[in-house]
This record gives structure tokens, sequence and C-alpha cells, in this order.
């Protein structure tokens, strides 16, 4: 069997490393170099957990959580260990209530999942600011790795195991769907994998496929260092969440719910933006801190919030639609679809052909307290 897979982000190098590592001939066409500032796995936090309150998402954390701890360390990439940590602050009623929700429901699944005090909080991490907290809860499986060099790391496996990785290659699926055009001619597969993040549904318009991905924008920084002993964090109420980063902090915020084009967007983090995590920091830990780097990045909606990933057409696999979610879900979705091209089971609640790709909806915040 012969597979292209479009797209090197993590996603696609893990769908090449699993096929690779069955003996299936793999062709990964990235239109860049892997694991660059273009692609969304070279500019995301890099924040990984189970913590999730279904059951189908908590499995797939589990699974991802255990092949980050699996392969780190094996040439590129660490998996840092760090409890996640999530929170309502004083007078939000609704996202307190939602998080004991959550936390009893994840229990339920079997997840390292606590609500913690104040107080318990404050001696664990001394630098939190815990006074307004109305509650938290604590995921102990949980950890952030940095995703660009993930994604290198495992097309340097998958490359390793025999697939070809075609760097600065921009691939067009031909009518057929599973025949590949590049600047140097066509290529014929017996299956396509289309992973290819924010253009994923440009790609499948080439076949007349469409599917309903809507690319948004979200921004990110890295603050100066500092000697704050933090885990990760996601403040429900303020809508923000951070994690340790070399000595300082990562602090990202949530969603610009407007439909973005892939190839036409401000890569730049905005002024509001950067202003706003000062906010976030004296919410959470009392200070101010000095800001490294600031930038924006895509993320991808669909109608319910869950990915698109299996078959939709004859021979033409797709994984995209993460809703935020996707470096730290791509160990285990990058496996799912692999199996799924060798006849596996995929996961029904994630079919790609669930929609008539025509829908119009609206782009809902991926890392929020509902
Ligand atoms: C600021 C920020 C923070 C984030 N934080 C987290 C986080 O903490 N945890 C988490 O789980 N997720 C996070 N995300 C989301 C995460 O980045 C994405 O869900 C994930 O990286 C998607 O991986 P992917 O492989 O599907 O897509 P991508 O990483 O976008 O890779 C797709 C690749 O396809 C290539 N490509 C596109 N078209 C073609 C073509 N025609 N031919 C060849 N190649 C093509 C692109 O160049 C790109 O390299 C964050 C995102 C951002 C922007």
């Amino acid at each position: 069997m012969n597979v292209a897979v479009i797209g090197g982000g993590a996603v696609g190098v893990t769908a090449a490393l699993e096929l690779a590592a069955r003996d299936v001939g793999v062709t990964v066409y990235e239109r860049h170099a892997i694991g660059d500032g273009s692609a969304s796995s070279g500019r995301a936090a890099g924040l990984c957990y189970d913590a999730y309150a279904g059951r189908i998402d908590a499995n797939v954390g589990e699974r991802a959580l255990s092949r980050f701890k699996e392969w780190s360390g094996e040439g590129g990439f660490e998996f840092t260990p760090c409890p996640y940590v999530w929170l309502a602050r004083s007078g939000d009623k609704k996202r307190a209530a939602a998080v004991r929700e959550q936390a009893a429901r994840m229990q339920e699944h079997g997840r390292a999942v606590s609500l913690v005090s104040a107080d318990d909080l404050a001696d664990r991490y001394p630098a939190l600011r815990v006074e307004d907290i109305a509650v938290a809860a604590i995921a102990e499986n949980a950890g952030y790795t940095e995703p660009a060099e993930y994604t290198r790391s495992i097309a340097d496996r998958a490359a390793t195991a025999g697939a070809t990785i075609r760097t600065e290659t921009p691939a067009t699926l031909r009518s057929r769907g599973t025949v590949i055009e590049t600047a140097t001619g066509r290529e014929s597969f017996d299956a396509v994998l289309v992973a290819a993040g924010a253009h994923t549904k440009r790609v499948l318009v080439e076949i007349d496929v469409p599917i309903p991905l809507k690319p948004y924008r979200v921004q990110a920084l890295t603050t100066d260092p500092t000697e704050i002993d933090a885990p990760m964090l996601f403040d429900g109420t303020g809508g923000y969440y951070l994690r340790p980063h070399e000595d300082g902090l990562f602090v990202g915020d949530g969603t610009e719910p407007i439909e973005r084009d892939p190839d036409d967007w401000s890569h730049s983090a905005d002024d509001w933006f950067v202003e706003a995590v000062d906010t976030y920091t004296r919410t959470a830990i009392g200070r101010t801190l000095a800001t490294d780097d600031a930038w924006a990045g895509l993320c991808t909606a669909t109608p319910d919030g869950d990915p698109l990933l299996g078959e939709i057409v004859p021979g033409v696999f797709v994984a995209a639609g993460w809703q935020g979610h996707g470096f730290m879900r791509a160990p285990a979705l990058g496996a799912t679809v692999a199996e799924q091209l060798l006849d596996g089971a995929g996961i029904d609640a994630f079919d790609p052909n669930r929609f008539e790709g025509s829908e119009s909806f609206e782009i809902v915040e991926g890392m929020a307290i509902e």
C-alpha cells in the first residue's frame, strides 16, 4: 500500500510514523519546512492533558499522553509532566458549577482529577493568587512540550521508519482524489490523507469535496524569565491560559470567532492582547511580566466542535478540525486515522461524513468552561 499525506504538521507526521512503522509506503508533502511557524504546530502552546468530560475525548487524551511520555527524550523533544489546573473565580457561578460537574464526569471516566481548595493550591503553588478562586480542579495526568520540536522529532522518526518527507513541496489533489500534483509532476497513491490544518478545506475543494471547517485566529506570548513555579492553568472566568516556559510563562488567550482566510491573516499579536496579558498575569500571580515574544496562529472549528477524522470519499481521508486541541491529541488521532487507512475502526462521533459540508455555523471557543 502506498499512502500520501498532505501536511507535515503534528497530525500528518504522526500518522506517517504510524503507517511507516507498519511497513506502509508513505510520502509526506509539506509545502514549507517541518515544524516551522507557518503551521499551527509551530505556533502552539503544547498543553497536553486528558482532562476531558466526554468519555471519547478522555480516552483520546489518555492515549495521546501515553505516547508523548513513551516518545519523550528519544531525539529532539521532551515531555515535561506538569499538573493542569482550571478554575472559576468568585461571582462566576455558572463556571464554578461547570468546573464541579466536569471534574465529577472526568472522575467517572477514571481520570486523575480532583477538586482542590484555594488553600491547598496555594500550598502547592505559592506564587498563585488564590484569594478569589471560587472552584478549582486539578488534573495530574498532564504536561507540556514544544510542539515544533515534537513535529520535527516525529518526522525524523517517520523517515527512519521508511517514510519519504518532501518539504517545500505544495501538493494539490487531482480529480481522481488519490492523484497528487506537485511542481514536478503527478503521482498516484492507493490512499491520501489530508492533514493540512487550516488549509484542509482548500485542499479538498480541489476535488469538489466540501467540508464545514473554519480557520480562526488565536494569540499567545512568552514572558521574560521569572522565578515562578506555576502549574498549567486555565482561568475560565478570565478566559486565558498559561504554562511554565523556559523560566518564564507562556500565556494564551481564547478565540477571535471570525473565519480567516488561511493565506491572508495577521501573524502578529494585537496590542489589545499584549495589554490584556498584563491583566491575566496580575490576576494569576499578582505580577506584571515583561513580554519576550508575542504572535498569533490559526485553529480550526467545526459545527459541533468535534474533529473531522476518517475516510470522506473513497481513498481520501481527512484529519482536521481540532478546535484548539489538535496538538495534544495528535499522537492518538494520528494513530487512529492511520489505523482507519488500514481498515481499522475509527471514532463514530468524528465521522467526517456526518455533515453536508455546506452548513453555516458559528465559531465557538475551543478552550472554555461552559
Ligand atoms: C497560539 C496557539 C496555541 C495553541 N495551543 C495548543 C495547545 O496548547 N494544545 C493543543 O492541543 N493545541 C493547541 N493549538 C492548536 C494546535 O496548534 C493545532 O490544533 C495543531 O497544531 C494542528 O496540527 P495539524 O497537523 O492538524 O495542522 P498544522 O500544524 O497546521 O499542519 C498542517 C500542515 O499542512 C501544510 N500544508 C497545508 N496545505 C498544504 C498543501 N497544499 N501541500 C502541502 N502541505 C500543506 C502546512 O504548511 C502545515 O505544515 C494551539 C494553536 C495556536 C495557534
